[in-house]
């Protein structure tokens, strides 16, 4: 692979895969074609009530998972922190570039109230960064998920009910980013973003360089459409949002204002939301209606996001004895060896742990609750060697190191 793969090359024009994977999973899905309907309907019902508009701020926990082919694709942690930087700007209505809004639009902008941090604690409750690392063979990934599965050369997603999931790899054929809306399967829920459309430093690469792409892509994973009501270019589409004009297609590039279509004058297109398809230096805004909609996902869909946060992290598998075993000292940690996890395609989590009395102890996360309880255990028996697994949370993801990353082609 060089850097003249067409495949890989530089995105030049913006490109997002959220409407393609949309469109898949309702056609696969009869799951998301029920809940998208419901989540429709819960949006309505929570915009009308207004009940969402005393929130105050909300803070959503993050891991970034860098998948990486190359050295330049292993991404660096200031890369990573320039992004989440990004985010507290654009979902505060924070950022400088704001004043480049035209006056007759400036009533519409909105505060998302959102703030977002790299998760301190992995998914059994170990401290983290927030970031996991994994060396791949795969040169680039498109938007059918492969970077969501480790059999597929991708990292496993953590908890999708209380952790943004961020996967950083090189996308093909100039994707820029995709998202998965709410009501979608959990093992693949999140965003995806290619390396150099994320953050500001780093591979970070004009003229999507000012991480624009993923405010872009989680304005989707919070439920918002393409402004332009992803109809092609015909004046009929909408994206359930009562201020944001009709608008005929995408803008590209930085428009100048105003641009007028589906006779939207004298004001025209609101070309510079983040929800367009502009160059990341022309989008700028969510408008109030936009926020709400977030606002109502938030509060719906997707709010144990935010308000189950504790540290530790509750429903976690505590290291103690399972139910009838006496801890062998007066500690709990020294009744049970190191959790062993592993992760399955359809985002069920089994762990399983050694007893005290040598037995091995299991659980799991079948994607709403621990399963049999939040704190209970089935003995296996023993001796049971534990299986060896996909994903070791707190070493390292799957092997990275940088030998192996130079070895890769
Ligand atoms: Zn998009």
């Amino acid at each position: 692979m060089t850097s003249n793969d067409p495949s890989v090359g530089l995105p030049t024009r913006r490109k997002c895969g959220a409407m393609e994977v949309h469109r898949r999973l309702l056609t696969e899905s009869e799951s998301y074609r029920i809940a998208r309907s419901e989540i429709e309907n819960q949006t309505i019902e929570l915009e009308s009530t207004g009940a969402a508009a005393a929130r105050g701020l909300a803070r959503i926990p993050v891991v970034v998972h860098v998948v990486a082919h190359t050295q330049e694709q292993n991404i660096s942690d200031a890369q990573i922190q320039s992004q989440i930087e990004v985010l507290n700007r654009d979902f505060r209505a924070a950022n400088a570039d704001m004043s480049t809004v035209p006056a007759v639009f400036a009533d519409l902008v909105g505060d998302a109230q959102l703030e977002f941090f790299l998760a301190t604690a992995d998914p059994l409750g170990r401290p983290s960064n927030g970031i996991t690392r994994t060396s791949t063979n795969v040169a680039a990934f498109d938007q059918g998920d492969g970077v969501k599965f480790v059999e597929s050369g991708g990292a496993t997603a953590w908890p999708a009910e209380r952790y943004l999931n961020i996967w950083v790899c090189q996308l093909s054929d100039g994707l820029l980013g995709y998202a998965q809306f709410p009501g979608g399967p959990v093992a693949t829920d999140g965003v995806v973003i290619t390396h150099t459309g994320f953050g500001t430093v780093g591979t970070a690469a004009a003229p999507f360089d000012l991480g624009r792409t993923t405010t872009h892509e989680i304005g989707h994973y919070l439920n918002l459409f393409h402004i332009w009501g992803d109809d092609g270019t015909g004046c009929r589409g909408s994206d359930e949002v009562d201020d944001t004009p009709n608008q005929a297609g995408s803008n590209g590039g930085i428009p100048t204002f105003p641009r007028v279509t589906c006779n939207n004058g004298p004001n025209g297109d609101l070309f510079m939301d983040y929800m367009d398809y502009t160059d990341d230096a022309g989008m700028v805004m969510f408008t109030k209606g936009q926020v709400a909609r977030m606002t109502a996902c938030l509060d719906g869909a997707r709010r144990q996001l935010w308000t189950e946060r504790h540290e530790p992290e509750p429903g976690l598998p505590r290291v103690e004895a399972p139910a009838g075993q006496a801890p062998a000292t007066g500690t709990s940690a020294s009744a049970i060896g190191q959790p062993t996890v592993v992760t399955s395609r359809s985002g069920r989590m089994d762990v399983f742990v050694t007893g005290a009395d040598g037995a091995v102890h299991h659980k799991w996360w079948d994607g709403s609750g621990w399963r049999p309880s939040q704190d209970g255990w089935e003995s296996l028996g023993r001796p049971e060697p534990a299986p060896r697994t996909a994903w070791h949370p707190g070493d390292g993801e799957v092997a990275a190191a940088p030998s192996d990353m130079s070895a890769a082609t």
